[in-house]
C-alpha cells in the first residue's frame, strides 16, 4: 500500500506550442486538503482536468493507492472515486436539485425522485450539507448552486473532491460554510484538492500546498510550515510586497464630484435592478462597491455612463444633472468606465480592433469632428503598453488575439489615458495575477492622488478594504449603507452584503 491515494508522476500536457504542465508530481494522503496554488495561467486547472478524466497527459502517470490508473474519460476518473466541482457550474437550470444529482447516473431518470431524495438527504447530513432538494437551479444562489455540484460528486461516491476556485463567487459567511463541509470531509476520510489564488485561505484550510509556476511545481510545503510571503514569492516568482497602500490626498482636493439621488432602474424583465439608490462620491476618494454579484452593479455603472435609462432619481455630476444626457456627451464630461465582465460596446473595446485604433476610436468619441492624428494615437498606445506592462507583439495587434488579463489593460489603460475626472471601473483586476493587479492598484491611488473620484466596483474584500476610502455595501439593487473602509470588518460587510443589519446582530 502506498501512503498515498492519489500519485500524479511527470505529468506534461501541451496545448499547442503552449506547454500547460511540464513534469508536474504531486500526490495526495488519505484524509488531506491539499492547496494547490498558482498566478493564472500556470496550469492548475489542467492538472486538475487530467486527474479527473477530460484531458490525458501527454507524458506521465497517474497512481491510484499505489497501482497505475488510466482515465479515458471523466467517467472512469468518477468511478474511480474523485469529483471535480469546475470553476464555471454544469448544471440544468430548469431541473431541481434531485434531478440534476440523478442526471446521469445509470438508470438516473427511472429512479424515483422521492426514494432518491432520502438516500441524497442521507449523504448530505453526513457531511453538513445544506440543500433544498426541490428548488430549481434557476432559483438558486451560486452558494446554492454550488452545494448541488458538492452534492452531486458525493453521491456519486467520491473520495477525492477537487475544486476549481470555489471560493472566487462567494461571500465570506459562504465561504466559512463552505470550509466547515470540506472539513467535515475530511474528517470522514475524504481527500481534497483546493484551487485558489487566495493566499488567506490556503493557509486556513490546507494542510499541505504545491505551488506550480508556469506549468512547473516549484514546490510542496507543510501548511503550518510556511507563510503568506514565502508562498506568494515561489507563486510570483519572486518577493513581491502583499501590502496594498491607500493613498493619503490633501482634504481640500475632497470634493463631492457624483451625487446619486433615489436612482430607481428597472431592466428589460421589469425587474426593479436599483432601487432607491442615493449615494455621493468625492474627488480624490475611491468608493469601494460591494455586493454579490448580480446585486445592482452592472446598472449603476451604466446608469451613470448613460448606457442605461433610470425609471427615477438623478445623477448629477459637478451639480449638473447627466441623467438625460448620451453616453458620448458623458465621457465628453470627463467621465469614464471600464467594467471588465460584460463591458458593452460605446464604452468598450472593439475586439476585432487593433490597440492603436482602439485608442484613437476613443479619442474620436472625445473630440467631435477632429480626425485624430494617427501618431497621436500610435504615440498614446505606445505609453498605455509600456505603462501598464502590456503584453503584445505590437500596436497593430487585433485586441482580441490578446490575453484576458492584456485585454484588461487595454481597456483600464485607455480610459486613463483620457485623464478622467470620475473613473468607473468594474472587477479591474479580474483573473489578472498578483503582479498585474498590485500595478492595477497603484494605477488608481496615482489617479486618486490627482483628483480623480473613483467608483471601484470589487469583489475581493480584503482589497476593497485596504485600497478604499469608504465602501458602499450594496444588495438587491439598495444601498445598505456606506462603511468607512479603516474601522469596518468583513464580517460586517458580509451580512450587508446578506441585506442584514450587521448592528441588529448585537442582541
Ligand atoms: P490555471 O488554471 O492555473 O489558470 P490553466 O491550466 O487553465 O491555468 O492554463 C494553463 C495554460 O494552458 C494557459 O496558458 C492556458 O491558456 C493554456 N490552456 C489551458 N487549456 C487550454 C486549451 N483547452 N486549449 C489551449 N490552451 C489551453
Ligand atoms: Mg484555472
Amino acid at each position: 500500500m502506498s501512503k498515498y491515494d492519489i500519485e500524479l508522476i511527470n505529468i506534461s500536457k501541451s496545448f499547442g506550442i503552449v506547454k500547460a504542465n511540464s513534469e508536474i508530481s504531486l500526490s495526495i494522503a488519505p484524509g488531506e486538503i491539499h492547496a494547490l496554488l498558482g498566478e493564472n495561467g500556470s496550469g492548475k486547472s489542467t492538472l486538475m482536468n487530467i486527474l479527473s478524466g477530460i484531458y490525458t497527459p501527454d507524458e506521465g502517470i497517474i497512481k491510484l493507492d499505489g497501482n497505475e490508473v488510466k482515465f479515458n474519460s471523466p467517467s472512469d476518473s468518477i468511478a474511480a472515486g474523485i469529483g471535480m466541482v469546475h470553476q464555471h457550474f454544469k448544471l440544468v437550470d430548469v431541473m431541481s436539485a434531485t434531478e440534476n444529482i440523478l442526471l446521469g447516473l445509470p438508470g438516473g431518470l427511472f429512479i424515483k425522485p422521492k426514494k432518491a431524495a432520502k438516500s441524497i438527504k442521507a449523504v448530505a447530513d453526513k457531511y453538513g450539507l445544506k440543500i433544498d432538494l426541490s428548488k430549481k437551479v434557476y432559483e438558486m444562489s451560486v452558494s446554492e448552486k454550488q452545494t448541488v455540484e458538492i452534492m452531486k460528486v458525493l453521491y456519486r461516491g467520491a473520495r477525492i473532491l477537487i475544486l476549481d476556485e470555489p471560493t472566487a463567487v462567494l461571500t465570506p459567511q459562504e465561504i466559512v460554510s463552505l470550509f466547515g463541509i470540506l472539513r467535515n470531509m475530511k474528517s470522514s476520510g475524504c481527500s481534497i484538492i483546493i484551487i485558489t489564488h487566495k493566499l488567506n485561505e490556503v493557509m486556513e484550510i490546507s494542510d499541505r500546498v504545491t505551488v506550480l509556476h508556469k506549468g512547473r511545481s516549484i514546490k510542496t510545503l507543510v501548511t503550518s510550515e510556511t507563510d503568506m510571503t514565502e508562498l506568494t514569492t515561489l507563486m510570483v516568482g519572486k518577493p513581491i510586497s502583499l501590502e496594498i497602500k491607500r493613498a493619503e490626498v490633501d482634504s481640500e482636493l475632497k470634493k463631492p464630484i457624483l451625487q446619486v439621488t433615489d436612482l430607481t432602474v428597472h431592466n428589460i424583465d421589469k425587474r426593479e435592478a436599483l432601487d432607491g439608490m442615493s449615494f455621493t462620491l468625492n474627488s480624490g476618494e475611491i468608493l469601494g462597491v460591494a455586493g454579490i454579484a448580480g446585486s445592482g452593479q452592472k446598472e449603476l455603472c451604466e446608469t451613470i455612463a448613460g448606457l442605461q435609462r433610470a425609471s427615477s432619481g438623478d445623477v448629477i455630476y459637478k451639480g449638473q444633472s447627466i441623467i438625460k444626457m448620451n453616453p458620448r456627451d458623458i465621457i465628453k464630461k470627463g467621465i469614464t468606465m471600464s467594467f471588465i465582465p460584460e463591458d458593452r460596446l460605446g464604452m468598450g473595446l472593439v475586439a476585432g480592433m487593433s490597440i492603436i485604433d482602439n485608442v484613437i476610436l476613443k479619442k474620436v468619441q472625445m473630440q467631435k469632428g477632429i480626425i485624430v492624428d494617427r501618431k497621436v494615437g500610435k504615440k498614446a498606445a505606445e505609453r498605455i503598453i509600456k505603462r501598464f506592462g502590456i503584453d503584445t507583439p505590437s500596436t497593430h495587434t487585433i485586441v482580441r488575439k490578446l490575453s484576458g488579463g492584456n485585454i484588461q489593460k487595454v481597456l483600464l489603460g485607455r480610459e486613463i489615458e483620457m485623464n478622467p475626472e470620475l473613473l468607473i471601473t468594474a472587477y479591474p483586476v479580474r483573473g489578472l495575477d498578483i503582479g498585474a493587479s498590485y500595478n492595477i492598484y497603484d494605477i488608481l491611488n496615482e489617479q486618486k492622488t490627482k483628483g480623480v473620484g473613483i467608483l471601484f466596483i470589487g469583489e475581493d474584500l480584503d482589497v476593497l478594504l485596504s485600497l478604499c476610502d469608504r465602501i458602499m455595501v450594496i444588495h438587491s439593487g439598495k444601498n445598505m449603507g456606506i462603511v468607512d473602509a479603516k474601522s469596518t470588518t468583513k464580517e460586517k460587510l458580509g451580512l450587508m452584503m446578506l441585506g442584514q443589519n450587521p448592528d441588529d446582530q448585537a442582541s
